[in-house]
């Protein structure tokens, strides 16, 4: 800890302070966030280490990148150093856009949504092992200075999932909730994409694609697989890619490999070479 120098805060995660510092020994500007684990069993506290460990390897340019954690005993606290994402979060602008219903233009959404399924990609296609992100959402979508996307909040959330300090007041609704995580089947990469289309629709609707007052009629909502279209100053394209990947079968929705072969998007890929 006597290796960063606080700057100040950033905001409140659900387990802790998430503070801007910077590193002594070259000046670099990181982000700490704090979790307790003092309320974790044993066994949690290994997944959360195992976690932590995996989220190190992971080394991509539209991913946040891990730089280091420390274990602080006395105070039962985990920090995670990680990069700076000065933009903020998607979450963030996409409340300022639906305020100011500024509809974001279809171009800019393929872009953000391109460097999204390539972080996806480094994880799902992985020759080490596959990571799942589990909780894709506006709020752990970052951007850079240069509004690079960077995929943050890796499967942290599930790990601490009981835990958090501030269970009631933090945990949003679960918009982006697959079918078969209601059903309690198995989470796998498939639910990754259902998320992600959400995600996608969110970005041009302005709002998810499901939308409750409640879990249980939420849960209705998304088993029935049923949404409305964009409006329609957004592309067929972009709908018809949308319905596939919030798709009630998990087989039906297409991979990362698939959504890269799209036109959309390997076109895209290409113009950044
Ligand atoms: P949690 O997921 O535990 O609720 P968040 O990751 O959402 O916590 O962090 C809380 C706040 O800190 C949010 O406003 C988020 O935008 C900001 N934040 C988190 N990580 C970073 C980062 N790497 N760079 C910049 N801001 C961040
Ligand atoms: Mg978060």
């Amino acid at each position: 800890m006597d290796n960063y120098e606080i700057l100040g805060q950033i905001g409140k995660g659900s387990f802790g302070l998430v503070q801007k510092v910077k590193r002594k020994s070259d000046g670099k500007v990181l982000v700490w966030k704090e979790m307790n684990y003092g309320r974790m069993s044993e066994r949690e506290k290994q997944q959360l280490v195992a976690e932590v460990n995996i989220i190190r390897e992971l080394k991509h340019p539209n991913i946040v990148r891990y730089y280091d954690r420390i274990i602080e005993k006395k105070e039962t606290k985990i920090f995670i150093i990680m990069e700076f994402c000065e933009g903020g979060d998607v979450g963030t602008l996409l409340k300022k856009c639906k305020k100011e219903k500024d509809y974001i233009a279809e171009d800019v959404i393929w872009k953000i949504f391109t460097q999204i399924i390539l972080a996806l990609n480094e994880c799902h296609n992985r020759p080490q092992g596959k990571i799942l992100h589990r909780d894709l959402k506006p709020a752990n979508i970052f951007l850079d200075a240069q509004n690079n996307i960077k995929l943050g909040d890796f499967g942290l959330s599930r790990v601490m999932g009981e835990q958090s300090e501030f269970a009631d007041t933090h945990v949003g609704t679960p918009y982006y909730m697959s079918p078969e995580q209601i059903q309690e089947k198995k989470y796998n990469e498939k639910s990754d994409i259902w998320s992600a289309g959400c995600l996608l629709y969110e970005m041009a609707a302005l709002k998810p694609p499901f939308e409750a007052t409640n879990h249980l009629s939420l849960a209705i909502k998304i088993k029935s697989g049923k949404f409305e279209r964009l409006p329609l100053r957004y592309s067929e394209e972009l709908q018809k890619l949308i319905e596939s990947m919030v798709h009630i079968d998990p087989e039906k929705r297409p991979s990362v490999q698939n959504i890269l072969e799209l036109p959309q998007i390997s076109l895209r890929l290409k113009e950044r070479k």
